[in-house]
This record gives structure tokens, sequence and C-alpha cells, in this order.
């Protein structure tokens, strides 16, 4: 049986023993200065299990005296930690992967908790998670530099990649961990300090990280976190601090907008991974049943609650028929639940303006005259589930094709060839990842090449990986985290002149 079935006693009563494993009561501080303490002010906010609206912990709420705190930790800690070898920096960073894979059963039942979603949806993210701190163990002892002759002949120019200064991280819920390890890794791997402000929804796994890192070795200061319930001003504080230099940001392109500007007054550098609007091609003469595997993994991955979820649908007049068919029997098996139980295939979304806005991108498709073929209503409370839903012949000018789902909504539109394939997809001022089917890898490559997006998934369901350059064109952001530039964003580029 799925929550879907459950009355709404019955959903509350199967989270009220929510499972925190992994997280430790005792770690409900902020991190200031290599120790767990309370908000200057006392305040305290509420972490809830969005199965049941249960409060699952209670944790300190900063106000923007304790994000200065932990700046001042941060920079007083940071040029100790940017003198450390390579080496040894790599050394922190293994052994916190060591610690954070043994413990991965933990840290996925901690992201399950307070995030929702599914246990396996969690254990992947840990695996993904922890990769960051392997790859940028590896990385950090290979920062590159260059030595060359001045066209001229005469001069040597000597380019180093230095530790930009104290890095501020800003991340969202979707990955409770992995957002946090993509930007922390290689940010200590560059020798910069930084202070980590998690999302609100889900501060607990981001404490358990900074508690395995700090057991791993990092030295006191090196990493702050500061949880809030009211995180413009605690932002607002970490930009203008003096120490800081580097802003990385992943979350909406609104809310990136309004800091970049903040940016702008002290010029920080600025990594900002913001919102998508995926468009899902299936081309002619695509494998069909190989479409519908990639389109769970895009579109169902945290319930739809990812950056790069499939959002939009884009099938061949052909194969229309027979994909809408295949996605529907497909979606409509996945179990809703809590993201604790096993059978779980789609936790719920994250809270209740996510179903809200969910409930708003359908009704408003189906009022313009899309077929719905399954779902399309959320089910009294409590929790914060909203089926998965697959809409038909979705009208131009829909909302649900023009701004980010972040729900189990699938929107199929018919297209007749590749040329109206890529106009539709581009048509949009996202561009963070696009998924092409077709059965000619050829003709996958020549259009994946015209798509507007920083990142193309051919063939396949999937495109993360922190062996790969991350980043969006557009409005989806700037820069890129994973790979080798994930790291040279926490650096200055610095050339230094020779004669000898
Ligand atoms: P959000 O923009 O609301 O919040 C992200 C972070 O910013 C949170 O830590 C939040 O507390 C903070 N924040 C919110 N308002 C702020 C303000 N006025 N000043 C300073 N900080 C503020 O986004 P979200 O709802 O947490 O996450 C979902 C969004 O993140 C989606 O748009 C998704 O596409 C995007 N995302 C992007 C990537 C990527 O790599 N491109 C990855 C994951 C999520």
């Amino acid at each position: 049986m799925s929550a879907m079935d459950l009355t709404a006693t019955e959903r509350a009563g199967s989270g009220a023993a929510a499972d925190l494993a992994g997280h430790d009561p005792a770690r409900t501080g902020l991190l200031v200065g290599g120790a767990w303490r309370p908000a200057a002010s006392g305040a305290e906010l509420d972490v809830l299990d969005p199965a049941t609206d249960a409060v699952l912990a209670r944790v300190a709420d900063a106000g923007a005296e304790d994000a200065v705190a932990a700046t001042d930790a941060a920079a007083a800690a940071g040029p100790a930690w940017a003198a450390t070898s390579p080496r040894e920096r790599s050394g922190v960073l293994q052994r916190a992967f060591e610690a954070f894979t043994r413990r991965g059963e933990e840290v996925a039942r901690l992201i399950s908790a307070e995030n929702g979603k599914s246990l396996a949806d969690a254990r992947s993210e840990v695996t993904y998670a922890a990769e960051f701190l392997r790859w940028y163990a590896e990385e950090a002892v290979r920062v590159p530099g260059r030595l060359g002759r001045a066209p001229g002949g005469g001069n040597r120019i000597l380019v180093s990649h230095r530790p930009a200064g104290v890095a501020a991280l800003v991340t969202p819920w979707n990955f409770p961990a992995a957002m946090v390890t993509r930007k922390v890794a290689p940010a200590l791997a560059a020798g910069c300090t930084a202070v980590l402000k998690p999302a609100e929804q889900t501060p607990l796994t981001a404490m358990l990280l900074a508690d395995l890192l700090r057991e791993s070795g990092l030295p006191d200061g090196a990493l702050g976190v500061v949880t809030t319930s009211d995180p413009a001003p605690v932002v607002d504080a970490l930009l203008g601090h003096p120490a800081v230099r580097v802003l990385s940001f992943t979350g909406s392109t609104e809310v990136g907008k309004v800091l970049l500007r903040r940016a702008a007054d002290r010029v920080l550098r600025c990594a900002m991974e913001l919102g998508g609007n995926a468009p899902f091609l299936v081309l002619e003469g695509s494998d069909v049943e190989a479409a519908l595997d990639g389109a769970m993994v895009a579109k169902m991955r945290g319930g739809g609650q990812a950056c790069t979820a499939a959002n939009r649908f884009y099938v061949h007049r052909s194969l229309a028929e027979e994909f809408a068919a295949g996605l529907t029997r497909r979606m409509g098996a996945v179990v809703v639940g809590r993201g604790a139980d096993p059978a779980t295939g789609c936790g719920p979304l994250v809270d209740r303006a996510a179903v809200e806005k969910a409930a708003r991108l359908v009704d408003d498709a189906v009022d313009r005259g899309a077929r719905l073929l399954l779902g399309g209503a959320a089910p009294d409370g409590p929790g914060c589930f909203y089926p998965p839903t697959v809409l038909a012949d979705v009208p131009a000018g829909s909302a649900v094709l023009a701004e980010e789902v972040f729900a189990p909504v699938a929107p199929l539109v018919v297209v007749d060839d590749d040329d109206e394939a890529v106009a539709l997809a581009n048509d949009t001022e996202h561009g963070l990842v696009a998924y092409v089917y077709a059965g000619e890898l050829s003709r996958a490559l020549r259009t994946a090449e015209r798509l507007e997006a920083g990142m193309v998934a051919v063939n396949r369901g999937l495109v993360s990986d922190p062996a790969a350059p991350f980043g969006g064109v557009k409005e989806s952001g700037l820069g890129r985290e994973g790979s080798q530039e994930g790291l040279l964003e926490y650096t200055e580029t610095t050339y230094t002149a020779v004669d000898w």
C-alpha cells in the first residue's frame, strides 16, 4: 500500500517515529571556530518531516552576528589552512570520504528523514556526495600552474592559482549532502576556508558532514556552519564580511540574481548553480523503451525535485502515443510514501508550497486543454504529497512548460521534426541540462550541439558526475562545479613576470 492510499491520520502515525539515524541530538548548534554553540539570540528553528509535518529536531537559528562570528573564525583559520601542503588537505578529504562511506546508511536515513526522498534516492545521493570528497582529495594535489616565455622573448610568464580567501557557501534542500560536498570539498582542496549556510529545511545532514570533516582532521574554524530560518540577513552578513572573496550558491535563479547584485558591491568571485527547465527530446527513430528508462531517471529522481529534472518532454509524432502510454504505466507503478519505507519510490515534496505550486501548474495546463493521463490531484494532508502525474498534448503557453516544475509531473508535447524540437527546447531563459534520445548517435550529437544547455545527456537520463563540469548557460548559472573547473572557482589566477 502506498502513502497515497492511507488516511491522513495513518500517514501521520506512520511517520511519527521518523528515523533520525545519523543525527546526534547534541549537534543542534552553529559551528563556529570548531565548536557547536547556540545562536547568539538563543533562537531555534524546527526541522520538519515532510511526510508527516512532525518536528524532527530543533536547531540553532542564526542571525547576522553569528554569521560574522563564523566568518571571523574562518578568516583566522585561513592562512594556516592555505599554507598546509596539498597532500595534507587531500588526506583530510580522503579520510572524510572513508568516514562518509562507512556511515553511508546513516547519512542516507538522515537525508530521507529531513528531505523526504526515498531511501533508494538517498543512498544514490550518498554515493554521489561521497565522490566529491574523493575526487577533490585527488584534485587537491593536482592544482595546475604554468611557466611560459613571453612572445617578445624577454621575460618569463609564471601563472599560478592561489586560494581566493574565505568562501561563503549557500546550498539548497534538494540534495542535502551532495550540494554541500560539491562546494566544501573543492573549497578546502583549493586551500580556502569556508562558511556554509545550508537550506533551512535540511540542516541536519550538513551538520553531520561538518562533524565528519572535523573528525577527519579539519582544523577548528576552517569550516563554519550557520543554519537559519531567515537567510537574507545571514547571507548578507557573509557577503559583506571583508574576508569573504568567493560566493558559491546553488538554488533558484530568483535568489541567485539577488545575491549576484549583493556580491557586485564587493566584486566577489561568484559560482552560481541556478534553476533549470530541462527539455527531454525523443527524436524520430528512438528506441522508446530506452527513452522511457531514461525518462524515469530524469523525471523521478528525488520525486522530480532535482535541478536536472526533465521538465518538458518533446516527443516525435510517430512515437508519441507509445511513449505517453509507457510513461503513464511506469509512473503509475511508482509507490508513493514516506521516504524511509522500503517500498517507496517517490517521497513527499519538500513542503506545502511545493505541493501548491505543482497543483497550480497542473490545473493551469488542464484548463488550457491538456489531457490528464495520470495523477493530477494532491491528497489531503498531513504530509506534502503530490502524485506522479502525466499530461499529454500540453498547449504552448502553459505555465508547466515555462516554469521549473520540481514535482513528479511530466508534461508531454508532440513535435513533427528535429527543428521544431530544438526550437521549443531552446525557448526558455534557462539552460542547465537537456536530454536527447535518437536512433542514430550522429543525429543525437548534431541535435546536442544545437541545444542551449551547459550539459546534454545523450541516450541516458543522468548527467551528474563529480569528474565532469556541472553547470548551466543563460540564466541557469555562472561557473562550474565538479571536475578541475570546480576547484579553480576557489582560486585567483595570479601572474608573475620574471626576468632571469
Ligand atoms: P532557494 O533559492 O529558495 O534557496 C537556496 C538557498 O538560498 C537556501 O539555502 C536558502 O536558505 C537561501 N536563500 C533563500 N532566499 C534567500 C535570500 N533572500 N537571501 C539569501 N539566501 C537566500 O532554492 P531552493 O528552493 O532551496 O532550491 C531549489 C532551487 O535550487 C531550484 O531552482 C533548483 O533548480 C535549484 N538547484 C540548482 C542546482 C544546480 O546545480 N544548478 C542544484 C540543485 C538545486
